[in-house]
């Protein structure tokens, strides 16, 4: 069954989707991994990946010495469909702290720095800390998608920029935020 379509835009050349889905499944060049700072694996959406990629992935990580929060690292994709995993490290959530508001959004920037770099136009994103970090969502999903949208705006190597979204309430919220950067910014954000 193909993954339904919540919501679509397009910024310049480049479209963005918000899809209800499993990450692990999808066809973009890149899909980008909510791993930790060991990037030795996890629960969650870094399990699943693992799990879909197979061991040669695990050993690959290995040699990248880690990574810092906010940062990216870039490995192949194995048994996946996507051709590389970018691994993203988000913050764990504290209330009321810029610092963790810049980590979030840098992550997003590092990995569309790291998937323009490698000539890569088709990236899939889960919705990085809300999960075993304990970002809320209403929060989280804003700062991705203006970190995106400003990306794309400034740079043109992207085709298109899914988010995979586990359930429907995620995918909802980010409907919501997406809906409400699209009113404050038409001439820039044509909703499809
Ligand atoms: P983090 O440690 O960054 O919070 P998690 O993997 O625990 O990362 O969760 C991040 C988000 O990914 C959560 O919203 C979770 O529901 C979602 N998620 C978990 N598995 C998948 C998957 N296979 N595909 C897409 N999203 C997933």
């Amino acid at each position: 069954m193909p993954n339904p379509l919540i919501y679509r835009v397009q910024i310049n050349q480049a479209t963005i989707e918000l899809i209800e889905g499993d990450i692990t499944k999808q066809t973009t060049d890149a899909i980008v991994n909510a791993a930790n700072a060991s990037l030795l694996g996890g629960g969650g959406v870094d399990g699943a990946i693992h799990r879909a990629a197979g061991s040669e992935l695990l050993a690959e990580t290995r040699t990248l010495g880690g990574c810092q929060t906010g940062d990216a690292k870039i490995t192949r994709g194995y048994k996946l469909k996507a051709k590389f995993v970018i691994h993203g490290v988000g913050p764990i959530y504290q209330a009321h702290n810029t610092l963790v508001q810049q980590q979030l959004a840098s992550v997003y920037r590092r990995s569309m720095e790291l998937a323009e770099a490698n000539g890569i136009r088709t990236i899939s994103f889960p919705s990085i800390s809300t999960g075993a970090y304990g970002y809320p969502v209403e929060e989280a999903a804003p700062i991705a998608l203006k970190a995106v949208i400003d990306y794309v705006i400034q740079h043109n190597g992207f085709e298109r920029v899914a988010f995979i979204l586990f359930n429907e309430q995620i995918t909802e919220t980010y409907a919501h935020a997406l809906a409400q950067l699209a009113k404050l910014y038409p001439d820039i954000i044509k909703v499809l």
